[in-house]
């Protein structure tokens, strides 16, 4: 069995269900009619994609794509490149159809400005994005369009509701921070975590109580 570090919980199911379904009825708002693609982005969206694909009323098609991000002193052919697409979408036909890109977290914006570029060149009726978390601390892309957005998160590395770090975790109901995470970009301050929780609480239905440290 893989070894796991500890974790702590930052956003607990409820919290997490809670947004769902909150994105979900505005989706349904929104969208009256015409063809509704969500677009999820593997792999780490899988479960929201699972989830908000359910809490949506309309009816809705769903296909997948993924998206490398090219990593500093990683060998590509085109050396101007930030994100390399992996896997397109099984329809490769968009016109008639309305996209949503759904992401589990956007931090630099650079994965969602590759598949819109991408989708631009397929000219659908109209492109949006749909992100559970958003942490704009990273953001290096401006002008980063996300319609709909369920938390923003601080400067964390978040694991768990489809999110992995080395493909462990995601299959945790709750989203959870590490506690000792090697990860480089991997801030991790338990204050900042109380902070976004206190703030989460005013916009959601969960309390800071349920910041718990889970059994290590
Ligand atoms: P971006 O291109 O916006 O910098 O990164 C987007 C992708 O990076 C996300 O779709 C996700 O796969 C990954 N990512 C960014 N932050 C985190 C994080 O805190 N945890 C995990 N597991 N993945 C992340
Ligand atoms: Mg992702």
């Amino acid at each position: 069995m893989a070894m796991q570090q500890p974790v702590m919980k930052l956003i607990p199911k409820d919290s997490i269900r809670w947004h769902v379904h909150e994105i979900a009825a505005r989706i349904d708002a929104d969208y009256p009619d015409g063809i509704l693609y969500l677009l999820g982005v593997l792999q780490g969206s899988w479960m929201f994609l699972a989830d908000l694909a359910r809490a949506i009323k309309r009816p809705v098609r769903i296909d997948f794509m993924s998206v490398h991000r090219i990593r500093r002193g990683e060998e590509v052919s085109n050396p101007g490149q930030e994100a390399l697409i992996t896997r397109y979408p099984e329809s490769l036909l968009f016109d008639d159809s309305h996209v949503l890109i759904v992401e589990d977290i956007v931090g630099t914006g650079v994965t969602i400005k590759r598949i819109r570029t991408y989708l631009a060149t397929l000219r659908p009726r109209s492109v949006q994005v749909v992100t559970l978390l958003d942490k704009p601390s990273r953001r290096t892309v401006r002008g980063l369009d996300l319609k709909y957005v369920g938390c923003q998160v601080p400067n964390v590395f978040v694991v768990g509701y489809g999110m992995d770090y080395e493909q462990d975790y995601r299959n945790l109901s709750d989203i959870h921070i590490l506690r000792r995470c090697t990860y480089k970009h991997c801030v991790f301050y338990t204050s900042d975590a109380k902070d976004f929780c206190s703030e989460a609480c005013a916009r959601s239905d969960f309390s800071t109580r349920e910041i718990e440290l889970v059994k290590e």
